[in-house]
């Protein structure tokens, strides 16, 4: 059958937001009619990241991976950290690299753009849009309330200048404080292109048809209330964890069940385990690393911790060999059937907005230890809002503070509350996406329909 509809997918290369839009794509594509057809605009290294061989995707052949410029300058030489700078590089090159790109896959597939269905970020997509006379469908793969933070990136600063320390005239904020918000909302946009381009995106978002988000409304009720005032259309269509990325896969069937790691989890206990991961692209400072070691080794107890090879030579002398009989270390975990095995007690995270959904749509509580972006915000709603964890003592990683913060999880009072509170926030996420008329589900048919059959 011919194509007649030509969905341009655009994607934010960097940290974990590729994969998740892609995600969703593929679910859109499990149910779209066979005449549409999808463009994903990646850069190289992180198309290959989440396509196999770069190219496309092995189940749907109505899935075309394209490569766009990463901007970065033939023999350039880093100079500060490597992320930020790859990331400013990038912005940089937009958006010249993706319409050069867009045009070649016109080309190819002898089929006009029909849809823009792009990361948040990537704000400039409202013009393409506008310009291509299609729909611009942002994707924003944190959490609402961090989205909200910079819609009300304005008055955020405003407070700046006063003695008022709270932001509880944004619905949904109350008893949080300025120091929990994102860092780009509280900077100059002069600061960095990255904050920057999350101001512009905040700006133009309004002009979206419709903004879809990675989450489900009754996490957040009265964020979702006032962002659903504040956009054209607001759609959470998550947690996508909890959804096959198609109608051929199982939830679970993608978990490799011969896998060494996973093997070692079935010997331990149910809900003993301490996982410790910090995402695609933290590691943390040495000594944080250190006093982070040094409270399991206190603690005893069982742990998995997913440690790149290089970060390994940060730990104690020994460490690795004298916990061979209760830890396990890999460089990198299949965290969703991880989190998933009924085995892990407590997730020691960095609060990137896919962990913390993963670890809630699989009802583990969580040690939170933020670093940059929306984590700090993340770790303060765990904590305070919906009372599923803690965040470590003074915001870094001590021996003592990193074990008390265990100890009250695993073994506590507070701690079996903390656990209760996880387990109906996964009742309701599993409600939202898997219940027939749940309201994931509802949404995600208004996203289709609004993407593949209009
Ligand atoms: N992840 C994984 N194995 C690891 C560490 C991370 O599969 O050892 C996955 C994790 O399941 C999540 C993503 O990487 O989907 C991390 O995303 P998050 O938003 O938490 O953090 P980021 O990588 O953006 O900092």
């Amino acid at each position: 059958m011919p194509a007649s509809r030509h969905i341009a997918v655009l994607a934010f290369p960097f940290g974990t937001h590729a994969a998740p839009l892609l995600h969703l794509i593929k679910r859109i594509a499990a149910s779209a009619p066979e005449d549409v057809i999808f463009s994903f605009f990646g850069s190289s290294e992180s198309n290959k990241s989440i396509f196999s061989g770069g190219k496309g995707d092995e189940e749907f052949a109505n899935i075309e991976a394209y490569e766009v410029w990463d901007g970065v300058p033939k023999d350039h030489v880093f100079k500060g950290n490597p992320h930020f700078e790859q990331i400013g590089l990038f912005i940089n090159a937009t958006p010249g690299n993706f319409e050069k790109a867009m045009k070649e896959a016109e080309e190819e597939t002898g089929v006009k753009i029909s849809c823009l269905l792009t990361d948040a970020f990537l704000w400039f997509s409202a013009d393409l849009a506008e310009k291509h006379g299609v729909p611009w469908i942002p994707f924003w793969t944190a959490a609402s309330c961090a989205l909200s933070a910079h819609l009300y990136t304005d008055d955020i600063r405003r407070l700046l200048s006063t003695n008022e320390q709270t932001v509880g005239m944004i619905p949904g904020f109350d008893g949080l404080s300025i120091k929990d918000m994102p860092k780009e909302v509280l900077m100059d946009n002069n600061q960095s292109p990255l904050a920057l381009l999350i101001y512009n995106m905040a700006l133009h978002l309004p002009r979206a048809t419709v903004v879809v988000v990675n989450s489900f409304e009754e996490i957040d009720p009265a964020i979702t209330l006032d962002l659903k005032s504040k956009l054209k259309k607001f759609l959470n269509v998550g947690p996508l964890p909890l959804m096959a990325e198609s109608s051929k896969k199982t939830i679970d069937s993608s978990a490799d069940h011969n896998d060494e790691c996973l093997e070692w989890l079935k010997k331990q206990d149910d809900s003993s385990v301490v996982y410790i991961s910090f995402g695609s692209v933290i590691t943390p400072p040495p000594h944080e690393m250190v006093a982070l070691a040094e409270a399991l080794e206190s603690w005893k107890g069982p742990f998995l911790w997913s440690l790149r090879d290089h970060a390994r030579k940060n730990l104690p002398d020994g460490f690795i060999d004298r916990t061979t009989g209760n830890g396990k270390f890999v460089s990198w975990a299949p965290q969703k059937e991880v989190l998933q095995s009924g085995k892990v007690g407590v997730f020691v995270t960095h609060c990137g907005w896919n962990s913390i959904l993963e670890s809630i749509s699989y009802g583990v509580p969580l040690i939170c230890r933020p670093f940059f972006g929306d984590q700090v915000l993340n770790s303060a709603m765990v904590e305070d809002k919906w009372k599923i964890g803690l965040r470590v003592k003074d915001g870094v990683f001590t021996k003592d503070g990193t074990v008390s913060a265990i100890e009250v999880i695993l073994s506590s009072e507070k701690g079996k509350q903390i656990r209760e509170n996880v387990q109906v926030l996964k009742g309701k996420a599993i409600d939202a996406v898997q219940v027939p008329n749940g309201s994931s589900v509802r949404n995600f048919q208004d996203l289709l329909e609004l993407v593949a059959m209009s």
